[in-house]
């Protein structure tokens, strides 16, 4: 099974997706960890090259053919072998997180970043977690820890509002494979609600 988490910079799924492989591993269950942009000797590299530096080295354009890039470097060395070799796969943001940030976030390329998944990637997802997060909670957040040179962390509340509204859109779009999750509660509540929808679909 392929789990992903998305949601906005601060809303928590980083620390939920590593709490449910260790929950999941003391269950007994082989699972691979893994995040995007990187996953990948390949795609690490590509991360540098995107979240590092000027942030206007790259078009909107450019910058959705390296993200899909990685993601396939990303899919053919780590995720398709894991989860044909009957592991589970989490993994921190995939398509949905490009869907957003590259699709909706600087213009309208939503449907470029579309036409190139079914071209090149073709994969969702079984599950795919949102952590829904109030904006200005989430902004407060991710700049509080801001400690890398990544140039992403520290997007206005402007943006962070329309990716939330984005994320929960993207769950009424396909809404088989997404459950929209209350990160607002206490971590432990986040967890508990992440494990049962997780059981659910391991059943
Ligand atoms: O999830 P993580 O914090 O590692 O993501 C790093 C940054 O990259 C985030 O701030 C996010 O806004 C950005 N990002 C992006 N497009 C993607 C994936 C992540 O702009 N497809």
């Amino acid at each position: 099974i392929f789990i992903s988490f998305e949601g906005i910079d601060g809303s928590g799924k980083s620390t939920q997706a590593k709490r449910l492989a260790a929950t999941l591993r003391d269950l007994g269950h082989e699972v691979v960890h893994t995040r995007e942009p990187g996953g990948s000797v390949g795609a690490e590299e590509i991360r540098s090259l995107v979240l590092e530096g000027d942030p206007d080295r790259w078009s909107p354009e450019s910058e959705i053919l390296l993200f899909t890039a990685a993601r396939r470097d990303h899919l053919e060395k780590t995720i398709t072998p894991a989860i044909e070799a009957g592991k589970i796969v989490i993994c921190d943001r995939f398509a949905d997180s490009t869907r957003m940030y590259q699709g909706i976030s600087r213009g309208d390329l939503r449907a470029v970043v579309d036409q190139l998944h079914s071209l090149m990637i073709g994969r969702e997802p079984d599950l795919t977690v949102i952590v829904d997060m109030d904006p200005a909670v989430g902004l407060s957040r991710a700049l509080s820890r801001q400690t890398s040179e990544e140039r992403f962390e520290g997007f206005g509340e402007d943006l962070q509002t329309k990716m939330r509204a984005g994320f929960l859109e993207l769950a009424r779009e396909f809404p088989e494979r997404c459950e929209i999750i209350n990160g607002a509660q206490d971590m432990d509540a986040v967890a508990a609600d992440i494990l049962t929808v997780v059981k659910a679909r391991l059943s």
